[in-house]
This record gives C-alpha cells, structure tokens and sequence, in this order.
C-alpha cells in the first residue's frame, strides 16, 4: 500500500495499516498543517490549531500517546465590529454593539423565523449559503456579520457558496437565545467550539510527533511520486525508485491527483480544474506582552480591516511564548498569497486597533507564511466536480483522504478519521 502525504491524515493510515505500507511526504518532515515553527523560544503553529476531539476514540488515543501532556482550554473568542467585542457566538451575544445594530439583528432574526417577510425563504430549502443565512439569522446578522466576515474568508460572495460546507460550524441559536443575548443575559459555551486540547509544550507538533512514533515504518521525507500508473500499479518516485501497489491512499491536495495518474478523461480533467480553493496568507507576530484583550481569537468581520481573523496561542497555551511576550497570528484570504511587505502592515493595523499592541516597537519579530488551498470553495459546482474526481480516482485504486485529498471543510480530527477510514477499507 501507498500512503502520499504525511500529515494527520497520511499518519492515521500508516498507524491502521500497520504494516505493508510505504508513506512518503513531499515535506521535509511529516505533520503537513500540522507543522510548529519555532523561533526565540516562540511556537508558532500554522494559523491556530486547536483539537476539537468528539470521537471519544480519538479523545482515548490522544490521552493514551501523551498523558499528562494535555491542556484543555476554555475558549475565548470575540468578533470586532462597530469598535467593541462581541463574544463569539456574535449571534447570541449582541449585548454592547450600538443600539442600531441590535436592533436590526434581533428584529431581522424575529422576521426571519416568524415574520411575513420570511416566509417565502422558510417554505423552502435554502438554493445558497447568503439564503441560508437570511432564513436562519435574518437580513440583520446577515449584514452585520456573517455576510462580510464569510465573503472575507471564502474570497467569493454568500450568493456563490453552497450549504453543503457549513455543518456544525454555523450556530443555529433560538429566539430566547438571541433575546437573552441582546440583553446581556447569555448562556455561555454555546458553539461548536467551546473548548479545545492542546498539547501542554511545543505546538499542536508535539502531538504529531507523538502519533509518527508509533508507525512501524517511518515517513520518507522528501520524496513524491513523479507519476502513477493505475494500469500497471506502479508509482514512479521522486528518487527513481518504482513502487509496486494494490491501492493508494492519497492525501495531496485533490486536482494534483488527476495530473499525477494521468489518463483521465476530458470531463474528469475539466471537474478537476474546477475545484477552487483560498490562499491563506498568515502573519506570525512576536510581540512584546502589553496587557492587551485577552481573547485567543478574534474574527474581523468588516472590510475595511483585510485580515479576517487574528489569534493568540500564547493567550491560550502561554507556554508558546516566553515569559513577558505574547504571540499573534494575523490571517487573510485570497486568490494568491498576500506579498509579505503588505500582509505584515495589514497585520500590524489590526494589532494596533485590537489593542494588542501599542506601537510597532512593541513588535519583536514578524513572518509571513501562506498556505494554498487552505480553504475550499464550495461554489456551485463543487459537489458534483469533487464527487466526479474522487470516483474516477476510486476506479484506479486511489483513495482519497484528509482535507486536501478529500477536499474539503475539515478539522484534524477528521483528518484523522479520514486516514483511518480508508485504510480500514482497504485492509
Ligand atoms: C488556516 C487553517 C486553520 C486550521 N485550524 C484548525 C483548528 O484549529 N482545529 C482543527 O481541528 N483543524 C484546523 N485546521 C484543519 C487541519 O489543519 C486539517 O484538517 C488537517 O491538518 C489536515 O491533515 P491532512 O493530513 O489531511 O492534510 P495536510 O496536513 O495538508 O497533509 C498533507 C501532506 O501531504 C503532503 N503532500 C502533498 N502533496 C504530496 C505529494 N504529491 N506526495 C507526497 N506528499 C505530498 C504535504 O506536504 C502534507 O505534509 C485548520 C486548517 C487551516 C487551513
């Protein structure tokens, strides 16, 4: 068996596998987004990387491969608009936004739930993410958050998103929940995500490195296939060598999977070119420690500030950053990555008017890294071109896992369970 791709989802087939198996990754060690940089005694994880564990398998590994070496945080994350804090989820905390902007979120939710002006779109299901939105929040969260934040982080408008991605991430609240909010009255850890693991030192890689310990074989760094042959079962590798299989569970990102077997027919290729994905561009930011918000996280939904989310690791695990520091991340979206001169002014701007800095002097050091296809679009098409790919690939033996190779809308945890998944298919 061929594994591609060393990252969570590469890893956790290599462990089901157990043996008979090779893994490369292209990568000069494994972890894939799951990589920590290290710098000054600062650990700075691509973006934030928090585990959201409820597979209560996953939870037992996870305890089992580092006990004791876990921290479990309270989530703290706020969204920035209208120059105040609103605790995430926005929907049920509107509580100190002016007035106006209350108002038009709670009487905009009314009117979609139980108004007349809500009833065409209730009556039906939802052709888009911007209808989904208008019948399960209103017109008011629609405009005052979720259409300007998403059309951030997706690149794309609400109208050209489907609402096949959104699952568990988009909190559905009720009225009284929304009421309560307005009024200060909210419950807390309502959300998806209200607290996460971590381990205790050295970045979400620790946790990487704890999982590649208990491969049998080791990842080969540094090494891709050049070509696959479904027909002979035979990949060409990077380093010369031919490589017989029975299957292949494939992990690299999606399109690049119908260039490497090759053969594909026109529709096939077509469907791949298709799948579009964001760029995420990110900024780490060592700063010295100013007794700023302490929020681990803060959505930025209004356009004129071009980051859309800036995090802080060392707020939640402090370990990340030496003592009297504290570290940033400052993410943004696009179709290419954002020039490093621009992406870290962009960045800078944000800390700034967030108050987690206070000048640039409080600024130790910055680094711009970007990750392509960090974000899948889930346009219009995207249903059916993935599903046209991933069953030709199916057809050749290539499995597909992870949230390149899936291409999808995914957390660690599903990486996980992906890599899982398709080598128990294939055993
Ligand atoms: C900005 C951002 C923030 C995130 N935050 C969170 C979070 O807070 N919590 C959470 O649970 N999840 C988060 N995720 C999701 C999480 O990072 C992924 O779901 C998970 O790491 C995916 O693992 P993977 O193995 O599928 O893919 P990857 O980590 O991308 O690994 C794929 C590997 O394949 C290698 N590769 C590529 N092509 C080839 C090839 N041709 N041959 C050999 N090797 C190849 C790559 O080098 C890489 O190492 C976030 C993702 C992003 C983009």
């Amino acid at each position: 068996m061929l594994v591609l791709g060393a990252g969570l989802a590469g890893i956790s087939a290599g462990l089901t596998l157990d043996r008979g198996y090779r893994l490369v990754e292209r990568g000069t060690r494994p972890g894939g987004l799951c990589r920590t940089r290290l710098r000054d005694g600062f650990a700075f994880d691509a973006t934030g990387h928090w585990l959201h564990l409820r597979d209560p398998g996953m939870r037992a590994l996870a305890e089992e491969l580092l006990p004791g070496g876990w921290v479990s945080v309270e989530r703290r994350a706020a969204i920035w608009s209208n120059g105040v804090f609103t605790p995430y989820p926005y929907q049920v905390h509107t509580h100190g936004l002016p007035p106006a902007v209350i108002a038009e979120n709670v009487l905009g939710f009314v009117a979609a739930r139980l108004g007349e002006e809500g009833r065409a779109l209730r009556e039906r299901e939802p052709r888009n993410f911007a209808e989904f939105v208008l019948r399960h929040l209103g017109p008011g969260f629609a405009r005052n958050f979720m259409f300007p934040y998403n059309e951030k982080l997706w690149t794309v408008p609400p109208e050209d998103l489907s609402t096949e991605w959104m699952g568990r991430f988009v909190p559905q609240p009720t009225l009284e929940q929304v009421v309560r909010g307005a009024l200060g009255l909210a419950e807390e850890g309502a959300g998806y995500n209200a607290s996460f693991l971590y381990p205790r030192e050295g970045g979400i890689e620790t946790f990487v490195r704890a999982l590649t310990a208990r491969l049998t074989r080791p990842a080969e760094c540094g090494v891709h296939p050049v070509s696959i042959d479904p027909g002979r079962k035979v990949a060409l590798l990077s380093t010369g060598e031919e490589v017989p299989f029975r299957a292949v569970i494939a992990t690299a990102p999606l399109p690049s999977l119908v260039e490497l077997v090759g053969g594909a027919p026109p529709s096939v290729r077509e469907a791949a070119r298709s799948l579009r994905a964001a760029t995420v561009t990110y900024v780490n930011v060592a700063a010295r420690d100013v007794g700023g918000p302490p929020w681990h996280w803060v959505y930025l939904p209004e356009p004129r500030l071009r980051p859309y989310r800036v995090g802080s690791a060392s707020a939640a695990v402090p370990s990340l950053a030496p003592p009297g520091c504290r570290s940033f991340y400052v993410e943004m979206s696009g179709a290419a990555p954002v020039p490093a001169a621009a992406a870290e002014a962009a960045a800078l701007t944000a800390l700034l008017e967030l108050g987690m800095v206070r000048s640039a002097a409080d600024v130790l050091f910055a680094e711009t890294h970007s990750i392509p296809h960090a974000y899948v679009i889930h346009d219009a098409r995207y249903g059916s071109a993935r599903e046209e790919v991933r069953t030709w690939l199916a057809g050749r033996d290539v499995l597909v896992a992870g949230r390149s190779g899936s291409w999808e809308y995914s957390s660690m945890e599903d990486a996980l369970l992906g890599g899982r998944e398709a080598a128990l298919r294939l055993r």
